[in-house]
């Protein structure tokens, strides 16, 4: 197939990175570890034919007029081992998957994600053992709440799991045009470095419970699941005012929380 024929599929959230200048950055803050790469949602290769520079590259691609087009452009690394491409949907991968993992070495996402599902992808990431560093594009807003802080109105659960298992920054903002289409919006390359494998699933519980309404009160979204005479008891033990929102409160102390009421 003629890659000029190629016409962007909005269904699979298509918008090609073609700025050198981002591409590079990408590269530039890769970690420097022995983990193996795995790309999602290669597309046309942009970011690829960089990536597969530096390690062996595991791609996730749904659009199967892009595999044919990636499997010519790398052949070569396909024959060599340097790529290998998986043509289907990343998500049914890890659904399918008994314990969790993507791929069964330890590795690290490089990607300018399907923004439709790019929270989905990174929450699934963050959850895999095998995944140990997250270097991502989605839309600004999502790297925002992924990197926000306590206070920071953006402050929610994204945050805090994030915090929970590493540290996370936002690494450049990239506008429309560094894009072919270009987005409706602007977005943002991060980087989580995980230190541990994952959050725990009930802590993770808690935190929905905590921000069911985040213009709330914590202890009024706390209530509602969790017996108020404790909550009483932990709030004033942790010192946490009765009026405080769910955004306020740092991830130390929702762990601290946790601790006590579950
Ligand atoms: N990385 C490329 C393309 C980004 S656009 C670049 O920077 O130019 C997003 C890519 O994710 C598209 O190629 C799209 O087909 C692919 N994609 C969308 N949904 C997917 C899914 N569920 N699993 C795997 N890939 C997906």
């Amino acid at each position: 197939m003629n890659i000029k024929a190629v016409v962007a599929k909005k269904k699979f959230g298509q918008n090609f990175l073609k700025d050198e200048t981002v591409l590079y950055k990408i590269i530039q803050s890769m970690p420097s570890n022995t983990n193996k790469i795995v790309e999602i949602g290669p597309g046309l290769g942009d970011l690829t034919k960089y990536l597969v520079d530096v390690k062996s590259v595991e791609a996730f691609e749904v659009d199967t007029d892009l595999c044919k087009i990636l499997q010519e452009k790398f052949k070569k690394e396909i024959d060599t081992k340097r790529f290998h491409l998986n043509c289907g949907d990343v998500l049914n991968v890890w659904k399918s998957s008994l314990d969790g993992c993507l791929i069964d070495e330890p590795y690290d996402l490089v990607a300018n994600l399907p923004y439709y599902i790019a929270t989905n992808i990174i929450l699934k990431a963050l959850a895999d053992p095998m995944c140990k560093n997250i270097l991502v594009m989605t839309q600004l807003e999502v790297a925002e709440k992924f990197c926000a802080d306590s206070g920071e109105k953006v402050f929610g659960s994204l945050g805090i799991i994030t915090q929970s298992v590493g540290d996370a920054h936002i690494v450049v903002q990239v506008p429309p045009t560094a894009f072919e289409p270009p987005p409706k919006i602007d977005s943002a390359v991060f980087l989580i470095q995980k230190k541990k494998d994952r959050s725990d699933k009930i802590f993770e519980d808690m935190l929905r419970v905590a921000f069911t309404q985040p213009r709330k009160t914590l202890m009024k979204n706390l209530s509602s699941k969790y017996k108020k005479v404790k909550l009483l008891e932990v709030f004033e033990e942790l010192n946490l005012a009765l009026t405080i929102r769910p955004h306020q409160v740092n991830t130390k102390d929702y762990h601290q929380l946790y601790n006590k009421i579950k």
